[in-house]
């Protein structure tokens, strides 16, 4: 991770971001037991009270749940654990199991409270992954802003939050990653006041017997999600929005993507397929350096 700001009270702004991420990864880790998260996946249905941010992210990702069905679901936790990916070798796993757990990915089943609680029942259990960093880097921006911070440029693995230009006026460059040669890039953006996020199988697999098994899912079949494509990289102003939808059209495949944002038109998309294409939507263009 990499946080850099610039003007007055930059190295004070980056001292509290660093803090406040450090803190929102110690209630949104999934492997941490002490975690929040944790607190509502071991809380057998009874209605737990969590900080406002907590309930705020929990209920953005079951609304994205809900718009993209079949595609995102923050309640694959039970999948992600039985593949194994929260430890160092994931594996393949027991069949039986995996079809029972796959009927606990529901995120439907997660009752948010007017109170300020949240009910997770027994065997349901979130993972917050695909949302958690675009989320964390809007909570930057607006901390940046509350700071009076007008120029930072943030990594935070995958997803790239440039806040308004470089000191000298110009816009950031931010270089997508290249989803086959890590030590290359796929191009560069010129970008001001925009989230650049990206997902891939690539990020994290395992090669079990000579097959390759990445990490995102499909909430229908616990199973990596059989895509057409090997990464997508979507720009927007939100994060949050960049998240979901990085791994949401990721799972959803090329031609839905594209007629996704043909509908929506509120977001720019660069997509790498599997055959080597490259296609990018038609206001990336704007951004494109090289
Ligand atoms: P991202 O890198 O933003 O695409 O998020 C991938 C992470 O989200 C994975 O490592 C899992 O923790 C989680 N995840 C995997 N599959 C899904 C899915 N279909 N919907 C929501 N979260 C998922
Ligand atoms: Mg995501």
């Amino acid at each position: 991770m990499i946080l850099r700001a610039y003007g007055k009270n930059a190295d004070e702004a980056i001292r509290q971001a660093s803090e406040h991420l450090f803190d929102m990864d110690a209630r949104w880790s999934v492997t941490r037991p002490t975690s929040e998260i944790s607190r509502l996946n071991q809380s057998d249905g009874v209605p737990i009270s969590v900080s406002s941010d907590t309930f705020d992210l929990i209920s953005s990702a079951i609304h994205a749940a809900e718009q993209f069905p079949g595609a995102f679901d923050p309640t694959i936790q039970p999948v992600m654990e039985l593949w194994g990916f929260y430890r160092d070798e994931p594996n393949l796993p027991d069949e039986h199991a995996l079809n029972e757990v796959l009927l606990s990915v529901d995120a439907s089943l997660v009752t948010l409270h007017d109170d300020g609680t949240v009910s997770v029942p027994t065997g349901v259990r979130l993972d917050l992954g695909a949302v958690a960093k675009g989320y964390a880097a809007d909570r930057v921006r607006d901390l940046f802003h509350i700071m009076g911070v007008e120029s930072a440029l943030c990594n935070f693995g995958g997803t790239v939050l440039a806040l308004g230009s470089k000191p000298d006026g110009s816009d950031w460059m931010v270089a997508v990653q290249h989803p086959l040669e890590s030590s290359a890039y796929l191009c560069t953006l010129a970008v001001s006041d925009m989230t650049v996020v990206t997902s891939g199988g690539y990020e994290r697999y395992v090669e079990i017997d000579g097959k390759e098994y990445h990490h995102i899912m499909d909430p229908d079949t616990g199973y990596p999600c059989e895509s057409d494509l090997l990464s997508v990289t979507i720009l927007t102003e939100s994060g949050l929005y960049g998240d979901i939808l990085s791994t949401a059209l990721f799972v959803m495949g090329y031609d839905a993507a594209m007629t996704y944002w043909k509908e929506s038109r509120d977001f720019e998309a660069i997509f790498v397929l599997k055959d080597g294409t490259v296609s990018m939507t038609g206001g990336v263009q704007n951004y494109l350096v090289s």
